[in-house]
């Protein structure tokens, strides 16, 4: 086993490597501090995670006893990751740290990552060098400002500055008695490739009257003026615009994706969790007999998992099904298709006028219909398929229970994906929380259950997906576009 420090870029989840997020899955302990990305941290899930951050005024962790945990660690034989922010070379003392585990004779390797230097300059549009503006560039520390040869660094084209937001003002008359031209641009990235990213430019006197906001990089040269425009992240449709997914994010990755690639920053606020049915008596007994069913309904990618979860566990597999197959919405159908079974009816909605219509060309007559799903209220959809002469049955696959989140998350937006979304929410949350969030429905169902609770959503999906929830809110931010 070796010790890895890995660096885990400026927030972006995406930005993080490869390698990182191989090691941060496999860890059995991950040492952290604060500007560790949260999500990088939940790629780490079986492991246990230590915090062993330090902020301005609170140097609780002292280097070599970070040092000297990683040594400890790693003598009890587990996999051990050190994750920093950004890139561990760079301003993340992970020279120090290194050094003690070489002095110990403690195997290492070190996982570049994208350094907050590198992120908020693409994302802020301030390219580093440019052949008009800067062939030189430094990346200096604004911490102890005393510290800086400032002769040395004030002729340099480009000038990056770290722990320099406090500071600047300090940073700023320094370079300019250094002989920098206070007219010089200057720019200052807070939150580099988070939602909450923020450039302020101007130039370094402009800069230092002014209030920056902690954690930012600072850019001092030509360069800082291209923000305004190459400043591509920031211009993003849903910039600066938090939405709170009542859904485990690990099951809408693809929607955690969407709303990020339009700038949004995504939080993840689950208010279902799937567990076991009460009994798997039901589904087992239908398993058992699965030659005899016409058709199959699934209505959620959770009940598909659930069913494909007992199919392997039982003597049966795929072969015995002879049904045609009936998935309710996309997400649903993809469950299957993963499974490489092909959908022949794929109604919008589970509401009966919905499946009623897609089944209208098929013969019902006598044929045996299988539900399984969530056993939750009592719905319409069964009698409309035994109006159409079907034998139905339905057994409970999945339950969806109310998980321990805690209170909701500071954000502009929450969405609901189901009737149990908005219920559990309200288990979760004191009833006059709700006020605090425009709210995203995904369709009639589930804004019936919003207003049931007097809750009026602000945008309801048409479609009735996640694309529609997430164009809904497109639409109400850009209604011309
Ligand atoms: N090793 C890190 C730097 C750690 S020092 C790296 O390579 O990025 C901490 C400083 O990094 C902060 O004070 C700030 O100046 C900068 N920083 C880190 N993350 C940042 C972010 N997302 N946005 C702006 N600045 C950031």
């Amino acid at each position: 086993m070796k010790v890895y420090l890995v660096g885990s870029g400026p927030g972006d989840p995406e930005l993080l490597t490869v390698k990182a997020k191989r090691l941060l899955e496999s860890a059995d302990i991950v040492l952290y501090d604060h500007l560790s990305s949260p999500e990088a941290l939940r790629l780490a899930r079986g492991a246990e995670k230590i915090y062993v951050g330090k902020r301005r005024d609170d140097h609780s962790f002292p280097q070599d006893e970070i040092g000297q945990m990683l040594i400890e660690h790693w003598k009890t034989g587990k996999h051990v990751v050190r994750l920093k922010g950004g890139d561990p070379y760079v301003f993340g003392r992970g020279g120090e740290e290194c050094e003690a585990l070489a002095a110990a004779g403690v195997p290492f390797e070190v996982v570049p990552g994208i350094s907050a230097a590198i992120g908020a300059a693409a994302y802020a549009g301030i390219p580093l060098t440019h052949r008009d503006y800067a062939s030189s560039v430094a990346f200096v520390t604004g911490h102890h400002p005393a510290a800086i040869d400032w002769p040395k660094v004030a002729g340099v084209d480009t000038l990056v500055i770290f722990m320099g937001a406090f500071h600047f003002p300090e940073l700023a008359a320094a370079l300019i008695a250094a002989g920098r031209a206070a007219d010089t641009p200057a720019a200052a990235v807070s939150w580099a490739t988070r939602g909450e990213q923020r450039t302020v430019t101007g130039t370094i006197a402009s800069l230092a009257a002014q209030k920056i906001a902690s954690p930012a990089i600072l850019y001092i040269g030509g360069v800082a003026a291209l923000s305004e425009r190459l400043n591509w992240f920031e211009k993003l449709p849903l910039h600066g615009v938090s939405v709170a997914l009542t859904r485990p994010l690990a099951q809408s990755p693809d929607t955690a994706q969407k709303f990020a690639a339009l700038g949004a920053k995504v939080i993840e606020y689950p208010t279902i969790e799937i567990s076991d049915p009460f009994s798997f008596d039901p589904l087992d007994r239908a398993i058992g007999e699965l030659e005899k069913f016409d058709w199959l309904i699934f209505t959620s990618a959770n009940a598909v998992q659930a069913f494909a979860k007992r199919l392997a566990v039982s003597p049966h597999d795929l072969r015995s099904l002879r049904a045609k197959l009936c998935a309710v919405g996309p997400m649903t159908r993809k469950a299957l298709t993963d499974m490489h079974l092909k959908v022949d009816v794929l109604p919008a909605e589970y509401v009966a006028e919905s499946i009623a219509a897609a089944l209208a060309s098929h013969p019902m007559q006598g044929q045996q219909v299988l539900i399984p799903r969530a056993a939750i209220a009592r719905d319409t959809v069964p009698d409309a398929l035994r109006a159409m002469g079907a034998i139905v049955t339905i057994v409970e696959a999945y339950r969806t229970i109310v998980p321990a989140s805690g209170p909701a998350p500071e954000a502009d937006w929450i969405t609901f994906t189901s009737s149990s979304t908005v219920k559990n929410f309200l288990a979760l949350n004191e009833p006059d929380v709700i006020s605090r969030y425009k709210t995203a429905s995904i369709g009639p169902i589930t804004t019936e259950t919003m207003r049931m609770h007097g809750i009026e959503p602000t945008v309801e999906a048409n479609p009735h997906t996640t694309q529609g929830v997430l164009d809904a809110i497109l639409h109400y931010h850009h209604p011309q576009g």
